[in-house]
């Protein structure tokens, strides 16, 4: 079933899920059956699939996507955002969207919030850098170093010796430097010495392959602008491409230093991710058409205007009316979840400076008088959106409370924005 055909299925949101019990306060979202809301939209669906001539059946193990936010956080500190991080999940029903895994960034707190998922990093197919920032980068060392740690634990207590630890994947942008690249190999090394301690510990025999597990090297894998890589799953080419666009973010620091912005493409729908980036007509058309974009957002209080400092932030990031065109580009129907919040909200203060507070509210109001009037989630971590064939779209509020994302979506977002600050 194509997107459009699924967005057709919308008009029957109101049958298609059907809570296992009532909301707990008016306007709270609801826990459902996961067995029935995926059932009754396939239902639903088949059924106007088989009045309508020509349309396609729905399947009865319909293809899906998850895209999960790490970490919101920027560099602003706030004790309850990781730094940016998104997880995209594409896959069946029957999988829970996991036939693929991919992570772009890995900001301080990545792990923690995987596993707050309840999910094992060893199923990360592979991990996509934007820039060389440590909000993008410094959750590397503990992410490589948990995957290594339960790789060899399950691989030895599931009795396969030697272990067949997988390295992980890293994909980065080529630059002349290797900036990015040199973050990712040093990330790892810093713990070869932990690594060789455990294999001691442990005590496995002295000679391959242990003398050589504590040497833990990621496959670093680069990446030009404008290239489309289509993302291997288990040695064969899986239905999943990734594409990226130099951004600029990094224009200023040096010729060659890069940023990317990627794009997502995958059966049950588009995904992109606009990385820390300054405005650009390139990155509108990047985003045509897709059904999530997951945008960074930057908010310059009238109290900082007039201080130059302030000028280089705001100029090398999205603010909303930016952020509204490239939601715009992707059309109505798009789901834009906003990240990377800078200053990060409830707040009264960046960099030193006081202002009349901004809470996640503002920026959502910003954005829809930007000129994008329609689905937009003020990100918290773990927020989850859930696109499947067949069914209604979904945000998932850690890994058991959804809810219903509606068109056009004004009160929900209201609501979402508000519950977005709580603190
Ligand atoms: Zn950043």
């Amino acid at each position: 079933m194509t997107v459009k055909e699924r967005a057709s299925c919308l008009v029957e949101d109101f049958l298609n899920a059907v809570p296992t019990r009532q909301p707990k306060r008016e306007g709270e979202e609801m826990e459902f059956s996961q067995h029935k809301f995926r059932i009754m939209p396939t239902l639903i669906c088949l059924a106007i699939s088989l009045t309508a001539p020509g349309s396609l059946l729905a399947s009865d193990d319909p293809d899906c996507l998850k895209v999960t936010l790490t970490g919101t956080g920027s560099p602003d500190p706030d004790g309850l955002r990781a730094k940016a991080g998104t997880l995209v999940r594409y896959g069946k029903q029957s999988n829970d969207c996991s036939e693929v895994v991919l992570q772009f960034d890995v900001g301080p707190g990545t792990l923690n919030r995987l596993e707050r998922l309840d999910f094992d990093v060893t199923a990360v197919d592979a991990y996509f850098v934007t820039h060389s920032h440590h909000d993008h980068t410094a959750g590397l060392s503990s992410v490589i170093a948990e995957a290594w740690v339960n790789g060899l634990l399950s691989d030895v207590l599931g009795g396969t010796i030697p272990p067949q630890i997988e390295v992980p994947v890293v994909y980065v942008p080529e630059e002349p430097d290797e900036v990015v690249a040199d973050i990712v190999i040093a990330a790892a090394e810093v713990f070869d010495e932990e690594r060789q301690g455990r294999i001691d510990t442990i005590g496995f025999p002295p000679g391959p392959p242990f003398d050589t597990l504590a040497d833990y090297n990621p496959d670093v894998r680069f990446l030009v602008p404008g290239s489309v890589t289509t993302v291997m799953n288990d040695g064969a080419p899986s239905a999943v491409t990734v594409s990226t666009y130099e951004n600029g973010h990094m224009a200023s620091v040096g010729d060659g230093v890069a940023a990317f912005s990627y794009r997502i493409e995958t059966p049950a729908g588009t995904v992109v991710i606009t990385g820390d980036a300054p405005p650009s007509q390139g990155l509108v058309d990047f985003a045509q058409a897709a059904d999530i974009v997951v945008s960074e957002i930057a908010l310059r209080p009238p109290e900082l205007e007039g201080i130059p400092l302030f000028d280089t932030v705001f100029e090398i990031h999205l603010l909303p009316d930016d952020v509204a065109e490239i939601a715009s580009s992707a059309g109505p129907e798009a789901i834009l979840m906003l990240t990377h919040f800078a200053p990060s909200p409830p707040s009264t203060e960046f960099l030193g400076f006081s202002f009349a507070e901004i809470t996640s509210c503002s920026y959502v109001d910003a954005v829809v008088d930007g000129g994008f009037d329609h689905r937009i989630i003020a990100g918290r971590d773990l927020y989850t959106v859930q696109l499947m064939a067949g069914a209604s779209d979904l945000l998932c509020h850690g890994s058991r409370h959804c809810e219903l994302l509606r068109l056009p979506g004004r009160a929900q977002r209201d609501r979402l924005c508000r519950k977005a600050d709580r603190r």
